[in-house]
């Protein structure tokens, strides 16, 4: 009897086995789950159906934001294949389309919730009932500002104090109300456009806040409590499977040492990206927005110095930099940066 208890156990436990050895994972950022909607914060329902059923049927573990980012800051290894699921902005599709397909697969997922959208019951986001309703299925609501203000774009006359109290205001302001209105607080930020500087991850880590941007990238402890953490943005222009399963399968490149995250550049054009990277095997290829593969320098001790031969665009754009991960054929090391570039009058361009 005991034997056969033993066996039984035995059996159980090697038919699902999950091995905690990884010490990364990767999150996807989502706005609208529509067809009616702007493409390039859109994607469809249908696509998104696809994403989940990958997501379920090749290994994956869709862990809550919370969850990773615990096992991370800990440093407790977790398993391969950690995808956190995020949404910016609190629009009403979430709720209407996006919710129902993810309690259906039973994901969590996390909302970045503007709260003056929400406060002032504007068309298209979804309401404090609707976001409480959302916890039933096991939903993070962090911080995404009041007002989805561009925290690059100061207001004219103030000083960088003014300004950072101006900031703290819109930040602290929306915290308080998703706690007010939920009961959650998490002090997990995503900056609205994917826009900081230097000063203010420095500020936001002051304040207790963890950061998140919209450059792409998968996420270890480093990059996590870098003040930036990446996230993997998808909409209709990045709707091909394929492009999905290599990111939500991507691991970080292992960064021992890069240029200061400060996320604008005023002076260089044309930024210059140094990395030095740990031991590895292969080679580092790198990608700017609209240019193609660009030179990578290789200095010794695994430093790469990575510069577009053309200036970046006006407005946002990218480095994207892979590695083949050794022995597993499909899987790259992924690492992503995001330039802002002003006009050359020093103005700032339009939002599309
Ligand atoms: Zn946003």
């Amino acid at each position: 009897m005991c034997l056969v208890n033993g066996l039984l156990i035995a059996v159980h436990g090697w038919a699902e086995p999950v091995a905690n050895s990884a010490h990364h994972g990767v999150i996807l950022q989502y706005h609208h789950i529509a067809t009616d909607t702007p493409a390039s914060t859109s994607l469809s329902p249908k696509v998104f159906r696809q994403h989940l059923e990958i997501l379920k049927t090749e290994g994956y573990h869709v862990w809550g934001l919370p969850e990773l980012v615990t096992a991370l800051r800990a440093e407790q290894a977790v398993p391969d294949r950690v995808v956190v699921i995020t949404f910016d902005d609190a629009y009403d599709d979430i709720a209407t389309t996006a919710a129902p397909l993810l309690n259906e697969f039973g994901y969590p997922f996390t909302v970045f919730v503007s709260t003056d959208f929400v406060d002032r019951k504007q068309h298209g986001y979804m309401t404090w009932d609707q976001l409480r309703a959302l916890q039933a299925q096991d939903v993070t609501l962090a911080n995404h500002t009041r007002s989805h203000l561009h925290l690059l774009r100061r207001d004219e006359g103030l000083s960088d104090r003014d300004w950072l109290q101006a900031l703290r205001r819109e930040i602290d302001g929306a915290e308080q109300r998703i706690k007010a209105e939920t009961g959650q607080n998490w002090r997990y930020f995503a900056y609205p456009y994917g826009e900081a500087d230097a000063a203010i991850i420095d500020a936001l880590q002051d304040w207790g806040y963890l950061g998140f941007g919209q450059q792409s990238g998968a996420l270890d402890k480093r990059l996590l409590e870098s003040g930036m953490a990446p996230r993997f943005p998808f909409n209709e222009h990045y709707r091909e499977l394929a492009d999905f399963r290599v990111k939500a399968s991507s691991l970080p490149l292992p960064v021992v040492q890069e240029t200061f995250p400060g996320w604008v550049f005023a002076e260089a054009v044309i930024p210059e990206l140094r990395l030095q990277l740990a031991d590895h095997k292969g080679q580092l290829t790198c990608f700017a927005s609209g240019q193609g593969p660009i030179k990578v320098l290789s200095k010794p001790q695994h430093v790469y110095v990575i510069k577009a031969p053309k200036p970046v665009a006006v407005g946002r754009s990218r480095y994207n930099c892979t590695l083949p991960v050794a022995g597993e054929a499909g899987r790259f090391h992924w690492y992503s940066r995001m330039w802002i570039r002003k006009r050359d009058d020093g103005s700032w361009y339009p939002e599309p």
